[in-house]
């Protein structure tokens, strides 16, 4: 071989041969010699100092000595044979044991020679023994320059049964570091380097992987995820170029009729600040001439339809029409009511379309989108199927990103060309960095200021033990005229005993607030879908007090009178969801109440839920504490979470250099659009061999 490179295939790296190299890729995805090299190390173990046998106390976490091994022998037993070799040093002797893999273990023991063992000392009747340690002949440890930090890796019990446990592994990448035929290009210019004072790539690999102390591998370990980020945030950074700048769009230059005429007549208050900075924002891209693709983050109830309502006045202004893609179709009507509320005597015509609207309704609302009668449509994924065609769509808002694929937006994208600009809306707010990765190709808008007057929700904690007084509240609340909320978790759609304890709460709260006096409604996911929306009406319109029903309201249901939200069995529901259905009460000026039900026992994870809810309303700070709890791909749902695999990077961890990445991606692209520039030409070659990898980038919409 001549050349070691970072895409040699890990089976010509020496000592590895194509078995093993077979379990690097199944048990760690390492196909490559790059891969093994970002195979960081995940801690260091201190190996500067030596113990002797007789200074072993119990508050020891791990212990080097040096010493000679002199009898081995296997103990039979009825669980199996184990293996006990007597190690002494100086001072005195103790037990090496090992219970696992003694047969082999036998073979390999280096008795009468000098070793180093290291490992955790146990007490076995009140004597030291170190079960299943590491042992080394002293030259060897010596040679390879043994003491002080060594790193460990992250292995599989597969790996480590074929000598390809921490130590193996570090073993084989210290030898291809020292290899003379490595050839480690670059991948970050000198001007960087310099600016960020960071050391260069095969520097940097080797103190990651053998640091003189922590300074140094804190340092190389920050410059490797920072080249892992910088790659990551130039290739996102670069396809939103493409989106816009390369992608010509409408220009919506005309702030018409419609839109003044609403805004004076109709919109009954003042935008809040955060609203105009948004519209702001929008208002730019859409007179730009290119395509704008943008992701509208705000808490429930910042005021992200409005929003919408007021971007989709500017497209009909200027001759265009305008969908609103709803997840669900309670919200898909819930959007249109509030709709033709707001636009009242304003000659729009909205329709509907949702799975549910028959053949018959269906032909006059597509024959009025293709000649463009209809101007705004709102819908479910219905809309994006084949044979609704659109006269000229120029706006698409998708509410509740979270529930829409990669693939379903760029359906959107065939309906018209040039491809309308996108306005992706969420109320479950994104961490800002996840924000920056999962959704790096799109501009980011956040509302981040609440109408004004509303009044922060109460959150409090009960056990099933406080249900009288609960239901006292409820009473209590119902008396002064408001409505309630009372939400069972469904976890899975096909759970029976989800459904069973849903029925069971349903009864028991007919059994308390019986009729003539109070009415309680019912909504679930195996209703059918009219009687979902006379249920949802019967509560809309105040026919009905409580409403008893399964995360089917999560989304974007808007009773201002409702202001007591209780959730059953919370502690089963994750952070966004919680939020989410907390986001149901506190829309109207009374003060609202959300409460908590668990039983008595719960996870440490759900009580840090449990006290964050009742803790704050933000819901960027909650987003955060969920991102902590959660790991950032589950966070975003794992199918099509569109957060990339990171090698070396870690989203929660690593912030602060994600943002300096962001930063720098950005200074450089301002710059130098395509990376032409002879200074950049290193970048554009890592990225270009970082796409010919197999970096898993193509997850990322
Ligand atoms: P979101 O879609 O972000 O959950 P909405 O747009 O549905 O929020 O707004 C929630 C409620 O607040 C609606 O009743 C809306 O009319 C009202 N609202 C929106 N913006 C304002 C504002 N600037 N001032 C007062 N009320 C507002
Ligand atoms: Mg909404």
């Amino acid at each position: 071989m001549a050349n070691l490179q970072a895409d040699t295939p890990v089976e010509f790296i020496p000592g590895i041969g194509p078995k093993r190299a077979e379990w690097l890729r199944s048990e760690l995805g390492v196909y490559d010699a790059g891969d093994l090299l970002e195979h960081l190390p995940f801690r260091y173990e201190d190996r500067t100092d030596f113990i002797e046998v007789k200074d072993i106390t119990s508050d020891a976490i791990a212990v080097q000595m040096k010493g000679v091994i002199t009898d081995v022998k296997q103990i039979p037993s009825k669980r199996g044979s184990r293996l006990v070799a007597t190690f002494k040093d100086d001072s005195g002797t103790l037990d090496l044991v090992w219970f696992k893999g003694a047969k082999w273990m036998a073979a390999q023991i280096p008795a009468l020679q000098k070793v180093v063992v290291y490992g955790k000392p146990a007490k076995y009747q009140n004597r030291w023994n170190l079960p299943h340690p590491e042992i080394e002949l002293e030259d060897s440890f010596e040679r390879r320059n043994g003491r002080g930090l060594q790193p460990v890796y992250r292995t599989t019990e597969k790996l480590t049964n074929r000598g390809l446990a921490s130590s193996g592994l570090a073993k084989v990448i210290r030898v291809l570091l020292s290899s003379p035929e490595l050839v480690l290009p670059e991948s970050l210019p000198s001007f960087l380097l310099d600016e960020l004072k960071m050391p260069n790539k095969a520097e940097a690999m080797c103190m990651a992987h053998a640091p003189q102390n922590h300074e140094e591998a804190e340092s190389a370990r920050n410059r490797l995820k920072f080249e892992e980020l910088l790659l990551l945030q130039l290739k996102l950074l670069i396809q939103k170029r493409e989106q816009t700048h390369d992608m010509p769009g409408v220009r919506f230059g005309l702030v018409g009729t419609l839109f003044n005429d609403f805004y004076s007549n109709y919109l009954g208050f003042e935008l809040t600040g955060a609203q105009k900075r948004v519209m702001r924002e929008i208002r730019s891209d859409l007179n730009t001439g290119w395509h704008m693709n943008r992701l509208l983050q705000g808490d429930v109830g910042s005021g992200k339809t409005m929003v919408a309502l007021l971007t989709a006045l500017l497209a009909i202004d200027n001759g265009y029409q305008a969908c609103v893609m709803a997840p669900t179709e309670i919200l898909a009507n819930q959007h249109l009511e509030s709709f033709r509320e707001a636009l009242g005597a304003l000659p729009i015509r909205i329709e509907l379309l949702t799975g549910s609207v028959k053949k018959a309704a269906r032909r006059p609302i597509l024959e009025g989108l293709k000649s463009g009668e209809v101007h705004l449509l709102i819908g479910t994924h219905a809309l994006i199927e084949p044979g609704v065609e659109f006269h000229r769509l120029g706006l698409a808002v998708i509410d509740e990103q979270h529930r829409f694929g990669v693939a379903q937006r760029s359906k959107l994208w065939a309906k018209a060309s040039p491809a309308p600009h996108v306005l992706v809306m969420t109320a479950t707010p994104i961490p800002r960095t996840l924000a920056m990765t999962a959704y790096g190709d799109l501009d980011v808008s956040v509302i981040d200021e609440m109408p004004p007057g509303r009044k922060s929700i109460k959150t409090v904690h009960r056990t099933d033990s406080a249900r009288l007084s609960v239901f006292q509240f409820i009473e209590d609340e119902i008396a002064r005229g408001r409505q309630i909320y009372i939400v069972y978790p469904l976890i899975e759609e096909s759970s029976s005993m989800d459904y069973k304890d849903l029925m069971d709460g349903y009864e028991s709260v007919s059994r308390r607030f019986p009729l003539p006096e109070f009415r309680i409604g019912i909504v679930h996911g195996r209703m059918k879908s009219e009687d979902k929306d006379i249920e949802m009406e019967r509560f809309s319109n105040g026919t009905s007090q409580i409403l008893v029903a399964t995360t089917v309201i999560e989304v974007g249901v808007n009773v201002p009178n409702a202001s007591v939200m209780v959730i059953e069995s919370s502690e089963r529901f994750g952070l966004a969801q919680l939020h989410q259905l907390r986001g149901r009460v506190g829309r109207g000026d009374e003060q609202s109440y959300c409460l908590l039900m668990t039983g008595n026992e719960f996870s440490k994870e759900a009580r840090r839920r449990l006290e964050t809810m009742c803790r704050t309303n933000d819901g960027f700070e909650l987003a955060e504490v969920d991102m902590e709890l959660r790991g950032p791909g589950d966070l975003m749902g794992t199918q099509q979470s569109g957060v990339p695999d990171l090698k070396m990077a870690d989203l929660l961890q690593d912030r602060e250099i994600l943002t300096t990445a962001r930063y720098i991606g950005n200074r450089i692209l301002e710059e130098d659009g395509d990376l032409s520039l002879p200074e950049h030409a290193i970048l554009k070659a890592a990225l270009i061999r970082a796409r010919k990898g197999r970096t898993n980038w193509s997850r990322i919409s």
